[in-house]
């Protein structure tokens, strides 16, 4: 159990149920640990690598490892309490945004933004069956963000 409940953020407190009904549901303990993991990835918003969410977590988890780290957010994410974003060769990034949508990312600095699309989300692949099977629906569409531009514009 929770020896001291985290206070600083109220929109995480409110998620604090869903993810211990969720970790209760998979018969694993929601350790103060895997809750600063957890809180990492999902107070932010975006979509930080293993080594972003090692980095976070350091200040309150000074002896936890980058593989403990990985692990965890693998365990996560096989539970649904995160997603895993596969960018083509990029490294791995994790977010909270388990709901069905697509990526804009950035070729400058790799920043990646949500992007819902709900034509994307009913595409049915021309040759189900024959071709095979599919795992996921996403789509993925790269450019420059808006902050890179101006940088790019101004020098
Ligand atoms: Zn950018
Ligand atoms: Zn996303």
């Amino acid at each position: 159990m929770l020896k001291s409940a985290p206070q600083k953020d109220t929109s995480f407190s409110a998620e604090l149920d869903f993810i211990r009904k969720l970790f209760r549901k998979h018969g694993l303990k929601l350790t103060q640990q895997r809750l600063e993991i957890l809180r990492a990835v999902r107070e932010s918003g975006d979509h930080p690598s293993a080594e972003e969410v090692y980095r976070r977590v350091r200040p309150v988890l000074p002896t936890v490892s980058l593989d403990t780290v990985y692990r965890a957010l693998m365990m996560f994410e096989r539970i649904g309490a995160i997603s895993r974003v596969e960018i083509l060769d990029d490294r791995t990034r994790f977010e909270s945004n388990t709901d069905p949508h697509h990526h804009l990312v950035c070729v400058v600095c790799r920043g990646i933004e949500d992007f819902p699309c709900p034509a994307a989300d009913r595409i049915k692949p021309p040759a189900a069956g024959k071709w095979g099977k599919v795992l996921s629906n996403h789509l993925e569409l790269r450019g420059v963000c808006r902050s890179c531009l101006a940088k790019q514009v101004g020098g």
